[in-house]
């Protein structure tokens, strides 16, 4: 039943629920249908209706698609779905007599849990990107994180501050914790989570196992090292946009623009090496830990072409699941 950017918007109690999106959400399932998750126990009033509705086409030999019963509920268990569109309320089918509290139970049961992996620069900040956009989950980069603690001055920050300026890795006692922590709070357990740059060796991998954290997809983006250097030499950002650009590949629109970019002080060749052994030193652990879940993808192609096999693995994982 669950798109997991939907909310529910009846009141508590109600005997309907409608699952309302948003009108971004509504111009991207034009290509990329919601993942539904139909409850189990769902309502025998759905099963009557469905069973009437079986019988009727049966009697007039009309093969009635699924789809064109709109709020009828089927009893899926999982799997992609086109939502019915009414009124502009977007109601998927096996919602009309599912009460309020099952919906938002369900949100949080069925929250999709994704982990990307990759080298630097190997994609991951441009797919994480897309991916929070198409499916609404909350985008946890570790990095991003590190650096925010750093700026801040915190605790946390000033643990880490001198490994990553070395190109190394923060001890993974500072950032386990962080990590928990963030998973805990309830938008990660409502919407799902994306986490980017963790687990990043066998015992942060072990750390989240223990803590009961499991993953529906772990994304792996395989790029040659070789184009990963050359990508972090010419990778700059726009601290006003957020958005990343490269020097040669995809340079600034304007002058004004490229006049504020600016370069992480670990995106230079000499930091770069450094922290490539480090990812290889560690990634096979890692990808161990995960291989039931595992979805390899060529991340030396056009990023539009990632991201189509990025999304079409995430179905295939949760469809399956
Ligand atoms: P990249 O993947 O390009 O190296 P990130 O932005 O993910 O860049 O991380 C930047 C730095 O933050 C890393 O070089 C490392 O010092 C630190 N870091 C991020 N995630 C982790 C992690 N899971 N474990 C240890 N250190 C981390």
């Amino acid at each position: 039943i669950i798109d997991h950017r939907a909310t529910a918007n009846d009141q508590p109690g109600s005997n309907r629920c409608h699952l309302d999106f948003s009108p971004h959400i509504q111009a991207s399932e034009q290509h990329t249908p919601a993942v539904c998750r139909t409850p189990t126990n769902h309502h025998p009033f759905d099963t009557s209706i469905n069973l009437i509705m079986k019988l009727v086409s049966l009697c007039v030999g009309l093969a009635l698609p699924a789809g064109a019963l709109g709020f009828v509920a089927q009893p899926m268990q999982q799997q992609r779905c086109q939502p019915a569109v009414q009124d502009g309320v977007w109601g998927v089918r096996g919602s009309s007599t599912m009460r309020y509290q099952q919906a938002t139970q369900l949100f949080a049961a069925d929250a999709l849990n994704i982990i990307i992996a990759g080298a630097p620069a190997s994609g991951k900040g441009t797919q994480c990107e897309i991916i929070k956009e198409e499916f609404g989950v909350v985008h946890l980069s570790t990095g991003d994180m590190l650096r925010a603690a750093v700026a801040a001055e915190s605790e946390v920050g000033k643990m880490a501050k001198d490994f990553m300026d070395a190109g190394k890795l923060v001890p993974d006692d500072v950032i386990i914790g962080v990590v928990k922590d963030r998973l805990a709070e309830s938008d990660c357990q409502t919407n799902g989570w994306l986490l980017d740059g963790f687990p990043r060796t066998q015992a942060q991998a072990k750390a989240l196992e223990d803590a009961g954290v499991d993953a529906d997809c772990f994304l792996f983006l395989n790029v040659p090292d070789e184009v990963l250097v050359e990508r972090v030499v010419g990778r700059r950002t726009d601290p006003e946009t957020g958005k990343i650009y490269h020097m040669t590949f995809s340079p600034p629109e304007d002058d004004e623009v490229k006049k504020r970019l600016v370069q992480r002080s670990d995106d230079t060749e000499e930091k770069v090496k450094v922290r490539l052994e480090q990812f290889h030193a560690n990634v096979d652990a890692v990808k161990d830990s995960y291989k039931d879940i595992m979805v390899t993808i060529d991340g030396n192609q056009a990023p539009a072409v990632v991201s189509k096999e990025i999304g079409a693995a995430i179905s295939s994982k949760t469809s399956s699941a």
